[in-house]
């Protein structure tokens, strides 16, 4: 069997130990009371090169879920800072996560981390812990983006247990085993730069470039070209999130990867009519991180970097990789619309004002999602009832679809082919609240089995699913009650 434990005695490492430790605190994890197992990724596990049954081993278990931790293993806590809503909020760091190291697999590593297990020196006035609900919407929701091909984090196992924490109430702690290429934030390099110690951004840059692009290490522009890849990937995550309705809730700095991965899942939530305007967290009261905005945000982060990154790249520089934002953005969005609505000979040209096309959803209040995996079964000589009856007014409908005809009519490819492009591109189900409150519900009784059905659901979400179809129906009356947070 292959356990965790014996390939972290040969494979773990600590990369971050190579720099200084004003990077970094050592830290130990505290126990959970009564730990137990909720759910098991074994995808994730597989990729890992783990066995399915690495939690069986005793030492295993303990090791993730915080209890014991070998004596030649070094966890730490990472320090950064950041802008919260706009505002510098000064030093922050790894309140509740604790890295137990890198995995070494296929020559690249991944960061080994526990979320909620106890406090660090950046806890401050936190508990170190996190609740079982928000511990199962992020679970569930790294996987389902992983599914959707967002560059995210993942997680690799979910364990519950009797530890008491306080939030409007009093809840169970949870800790999840995140599995990341990299946990360093826009916040990271800013943290340094704030204290006036460039020579630590350098460092950080350093690390940063040996550990993910050892091909620059001695090239004359590397840092420049870190930036540039920041800049180039943040786009493309967003205009990912954009194309399928995902909304990540609190885009501070701090919750910002250094490779443009999605971090960080708090009050996260997926469209489910088409709005715009759509705060999913309720904390969030002028709307700073609403769904429409998250691209000027996304620019936004970047230009709070830059100025971080000033002592390594000069002005102009910093600027002309800047620039390359927002072509980026529009160039994938643009691609995966165009790809969304079954169109692939169309030029980007006519699809300039595909905000056109999103418009009357707005206005009809048509579900994203059923709308564009109901699209794929249109027909440009048809009558299209199923796609006119999500309409609220049918005159809507007949500007609509004479619009998009007039696309289609561009197309070469037949019906059928576009048909089964189109499924592969729309998901069937994303994570809407109901589904993570049905099963936040289920699990805090003890019953994990939701979790599971919901991992393997949203792990293949261009499926058809039979058995589970009623989660890919409009959302309850009730999920209208759900209120997301920043409390976790
Ligand atoms: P977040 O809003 O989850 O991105 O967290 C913002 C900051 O607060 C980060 O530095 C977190 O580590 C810290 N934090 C959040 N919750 C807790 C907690 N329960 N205990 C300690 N630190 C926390
Ligand atoms: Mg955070």
């Amino acid at each position: 069997m292959d356990l965790i434990s014996s390939r972290l005695e040969q494979h773990f490492f600590n990369s971050f130990f190579e720099l200084d430790e004003e990077y970094f605190s050592s830290v130990s994890p505290t126990a959970l009371k009564e730990p137990k197992v909720g759910n098991i990724n074994n995808l994730l596990a597989k990729d890992l090169g783990l066995d399915e049954n690495f939690l069986e081993n005793n030492q295993t278990f303990d090791l993730l879920t915080g209890s014991d931790i070998p004596r030649d293993m070094m966890p730490i806590s990472l320090v950064y800072s950041g802008h919260q809503f706009g505002v510098w909020a000064g030093q922050l760091g790894d309140g509740r996560a604790i890295t137990l190291g890198e995995l070494s697999v296929d020559g690249e590593l991944w960061d080994i981390q526990l979320k909620g297990a106890g406090t660090t020196p950046y806890s401050r006035f936190g508990d170190g812990r996190a609740v079982l609900r928000s511990s199962i919407r992020e679970y569930l929701c790294s996987e389902a983006m992983h599914a959707l091909g967002i560059p995210t984090t993942r997680a690799l196992c979910i364990f519950n247990s009797k530890t008491p924490v306080y939030r409007e109430s009093k809840e169970n702690a949870a800790v999840i085993c995140r599995v990341a290429r990299s946990h360093i934030r826009f916040g990271s390099f800013e943290h340094f730069h704030h204290r006036r110690e460039q020579s630590a951004v350098k460092n950080l840059a350093r690390y940063v470039i040996e550990r993910h692009f050892s091909k620059w290490k001695s090239d004359e522009s590397n840092y420049k070209k870190l930036f540039r890849f920041v800049v180039v990937n943040t786009a493309r995550t967003i205009a990912k999130w954009q194309a399928i309705g995902f909304s990540h809730g609190v885009m501070n700095t701090d919750n910002m990867s250094i490779l443009g991965d999605t971090l960080d899942y708090g009050p996260f939530g997926f469209l489910d009519e088409y709005k715009p305007k759509f705060v999913c967290n309720h904390s969030d009261h002028q709307g700073r991180y609403s769904f429409q905005n998250q691209p000027r945000i996304g620019l936004w982060n970047l230009n709070a970097l830059a100025v971080a990154f000033s002592s390594l790249v000069p002005h102009t520089e910093l600027v002309e990789c800047l620039k390359e934002y927002q072509p980026e953005y529009e160039n994938v969005y643009t691609r995966l619309m165009a790809e969304k609505l079954g169109l692939e000979h169309t030029s980007s040209k006519r699809l300039s004002n595909i905000e056109r096309l999103l418009e009357p959803l707005e206005k009809n209040k048509i579900d994203y999602c059923i709308f564009f995996r109901s699209l794929s079964d249109y027909k440009l000589t048809g009558e299209n009832n199923y796609i006119k009856d999500m309409f609220l007014y049918s005159k809507d409908f007949d500007k609509w679809s004479y619009e998009y005809n007039k696309l289609l009519k561009h197309e070469t490819v037949s019906e059928e082919i576009r048909h089964e492009k189109m499924l592969r591109v729309n998901p069937k189900y994303i994570l809407r609240n109901h589904m993570a409150q049905e099963a936040i519900i289920l699990a805090e009784s003890g019953d994990f089995s939701l979790v599971t059905d919901l991992l393997h659901l949203l792990q293949s979400p261009y499926d058809e699913h039979p058995s589970m179809s009623r989660y890919a129906l409009n959302p309850p009356n009730w999920a209208s009650t759900i209120s997301i947070s920043c409390s976790s």
